[in-house]
């Protein structure tokens, strides 16, 4: 297992990544500049490098070139709102849907990995899921040329998972993942059904497939490429790919995101008022003193405010770039800053909610219809 600076690479609770070179090289993930110039209009994620580094990605711009099919794979514990790490996720999953017309998403709702890791019934996580996908719907997705699913649900996962037991020891599990739970270990396994599924012949079988991940979630795709290596002369799958982005900040400035600092977190879920509030008592790069911050200007590589917008809302680099400059210059004020930025990110939500309301039926009825139980 890798180690991040003295901090394991864990996928089920790694929170920040201080070295990101170091586990570039242990994963063998290279430099988003490699293939940026060939990605059609870079989104945001692309064009700032929070999208910092992929695997193999070539794969798939060479059948967006060819206008051949590809697969965008993703997914999603359902344990709760989806925060802003989960709509980074989506944001990816859509833009690479809408890169080729060949593009097929397929989003996993892990509630398998729900029960294992958080013993999350699969009663309340369906609750959760059907606000998930219609925040996803609410982001944009097209459910036209979507495959959204409960792993639950879907056989076909289980019966590939054992499959790949024959060749999974657990000495191998433990060099990836350290010493877990067969629970953990199982969930695992599923994913990697999960990252595989659209190359099975239900899906017309092998094709390119990208998978926009968290960097925490790099193991994943390190035990999914070397059992497709394993796999590849009997199901004919072609290693899947991967586009990784940076871990975020809680608004508390730390990486340690979790429900007992429920201030510290955003979800596209918080009524407007409570998440102005949130960001009114966020932490920022600025100086202890009015007249200390108009003479040495702010530092906005340290502040949350700066991150909401550079990574999650506000899409004109120009905007963000000003923002900066008037940051650095002591030309802003922390307070006015927070207010502007408050206001804009409730204006947001009010939207979203409004766009995710009117998709929660089509959400129950995609989770629905895509239940595919085989006797
Ligand atoms: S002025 Fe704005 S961007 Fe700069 S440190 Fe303060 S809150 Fe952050």
């Amino acid at each position: 297992m890798v180690k991040n600076n003295n901090t394991r690479l864990d996928p089920w609770s790694v929170k920040e990544v201080k070295n990101y070179s170091l586990i570039m090289k242990e994963f063998g993930i290279d430099d988003i500049d490699t293939v940026a110039a060939r990605i059609p209009s870079p989104n945001k994620y692309i064009r700032r490098k929070i999208n910092f580094g992929h695997i193999d990605l070539g794969t798939v711009l060479d059948a967006v070139e060819k206008n051949e099919p590809y697969a965008v794979m993703s997914g999603i514990k359902p344990t709760g709102s989806f925060h802003l790490g989960s709509k980074i996720t989506a944001e990816e999953l859509i833009f690479f849907q809408q890169l080729s017309s060949k593009a097929v998403v397929f989003y996993c709702i892990a509630d398998y990995e729900a029960y294992a890791d958080n013993r999350m019934s699969f009663a309340d996580s369906l609750e959760i899921a059907v606000e998930n996908v219609a925040d996803l719907l609410a982001l944009g997705l097209n459910p036209e040329r979507a495959f959204i699913y409960r792993q639950s649900d879907d056989k076909r996962l289980l019966d590939m998972a054992f499959t790949f037991t024959r060749d999974v020891t657990y000495n191998m599990m433990e060099a990836i993942y350290g010493d877990k739970s067969f629970g953990l270990y199982i969930s695992a396994l599923i994913q990697v059904a999960d990252i595989l599924l659209p190359q099975t012949k239900d899906f017309d079988g092998p094709k390119p497939t990208v998978v926009p991940v968290g960097v925490d979630q790099a193991p994943h795709i390190r035990l999914t490429r070397d059992i497709a290596r394993k796999y590849q002369k009997e199901y004919g799958f072609l290693l899947p790919s991967a586009v990784f982005h940076k871990l975020i900040r809680s608004l508390k400035g730390t990486f340690k995101m979790s429900k007992r600092e429920p201030m510290g977190i955003l979800t596209l879920n918080d009524d407007p008022e409570t998440a102005k509030k949130k960001i009114l008592e966020a932490f920022t790069g600025g100086r202890d003193t009015v007249s200390l911050q108009r003479r040495l200007g702010g530092e906005p590589e340290k502040c949350t405010i700066y991150e909401l917008l550079m990574y999650h809302f506000v899409d004109d680099d120009n905007a963000v770039k000003t923002r900066y400059e008037k940051c650095i210059a002591g030309e802003n004020l922390c307070g006015d800053c927070k207010a502007y930025v408050a206001d804009f990110v409730a204006n947001y939500l009010r939207k979203h909610q409004k766009r995710r309301r009117s998709h929660i039926d089509t959400a129950r009825e995609i989770l629905k219809t895509n239940t595919i139980h085989h006797s």
